[in-house]
């Protein structure tokens, strides 16, 4: 480990920087890292991005976009910039298998690896953390680590300002979870006050559906919603051949659960979606009801009390089946 000192004097110099974030990244993820890269630039680091994978496309805009290296894109690039970097951030993960086989490149990296997050129960990779389980986004710790810790506030810009916000916007569910501070509310204000403009940054985001995205939420929750009143909880299951037949690109899944859990006296909704080599839960829960102990103990996942992912390697018909077994495992905690 190092302390914040030594990590400012590393910064006092140009340096060769990575920013990296979790697989399939989100929009903290995203905002996260190019609010961050914004910002590093400015100081005349030499910085690049390199996402594990691909992202969406109401992602694409956010300024610098175009700078972001995708390692699946750009394997070799990606590991050589990995190695020879002298600064490694780490945003919004704290494993390194939330970033594939880009983990084992970081893990061997001579580089001071910098993390910056806030998800529970970080493996330990990190020389340097930033990271605080309250905070709402990693977004909300990019801000707190450019204004307070490195006394930068003058240099959020717009670009950054706009990035940020975006990563605070998404995660917070736009300003609606229990985390969501009268503190975060007062960033948010600084954030539109340097040009971020925040009716452009929700429009962007949520109102860029394609026609088949649509089509897609129609046919979920016309054919594919159950409700398990007896358990508080709702399931929407999604299978390859439903991917194929609406288009359905990276990223237009999102979001898909929050609509289970929107019906009144759900406490617990679950996505399961059969992708090409894995089958994937996200998720959702209202309250005290811990999501994140159901990924972590039968689906090789975890995340937050409230929003919680996994995945498993059994086919798409167990793994519906396996969910639905353990739901009475649950029934005093759903039925509260
Ligand atoms: P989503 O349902 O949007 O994929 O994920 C919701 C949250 O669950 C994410 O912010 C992340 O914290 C967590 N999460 C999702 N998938 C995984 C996973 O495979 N492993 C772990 N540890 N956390 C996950
Ligand atoms: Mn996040």
């Amino acid at each position: 480990m190092i302390d914040l000192n030594t990590l400012k004097e590393k910064l006092a110099q140009p340096c060769k920087i990575v920013i990296t974030t979790h697989h399939k990244p989100d929009g903290d993820a995203m905002g996260s890292s190019l609010g961050l890269y914004n910002y590093l630039i400015q100081k005349g680091h030499y910085v690049k991005v390199v996402s594990p994978t691909d992202y969406p496309y109401f992602l694409q805009w956010l300024p610098n976009n175009p700078e972001v290296i995708i390692y699946t894109e750009k394997e070799t690039e990606s590991k050589v910039l990995v190695a020879e970097a002298d600064i490694i951030f780490c945003l919004d993960f704290n494993t390194l298998s939330r970033i594939n086989e880009l983990g084992d490149e970081v893990r061997k990296a001579g580089g001071i690896k910098v993390m910056i997050d806030h998800h529970l129960e970080p493996e330990g990779f990190d020389d340097f953390r930033h990271w605080n389980i309250n905070a709402c986004a990693t977004a909300e710790l990019i801000y707190d680590f450019i204004a307070n810790s490195l006394d930068d506030a003058t240099l959020i810009n717009k670009d950054v300002a706009t990035c940020l916000y975006t990563g605070v916007m998404t995660d917070s569910g736009s300003f609606r979870f229990p985390n969501v501070t009268a503190n975060l509310h007062r960033i948010v204000a600084s954030l539109i006050d340097a040009g971020a403009e925040n009716w452009r940054i929700h429009q962007q985001v949520y109102d860029n559906a394609t026609e088949g995205r649509l089509k897609f939420l129609g046919y979920c929750l016309s054919n594919k919603l159950e409700v398990f009143r007896e358990f508080n909880t709702a399931l929407i299951t999604v299978s390859k051949e439903d991917i194929a037949k609406f288009d359905i690109q990276t990223g237009e899944t999102e979001g898909v659960v929050n609509y289970a859990l929107s019906i009144s006296g759900i406490k617990l909704a679950a996505f399961i979606v059969e992708r090409k080599d894995k089958v994937k839960l996200s998720l959702r829960s209202i309250g005290t009801f811990p999501a994140n102990e159901i990924c972590k103990k039968y689906f090789s996942g975890g995340g937050h009390r409230n929003a919680a992912g996994g995945q498993s390697e059994d086919t798409f018909e167990n793994v519906i089946e396996q969910f639905k077994a353990i739901l009475p495992e649950y029934k005093n905690l759903l039925m509260q």
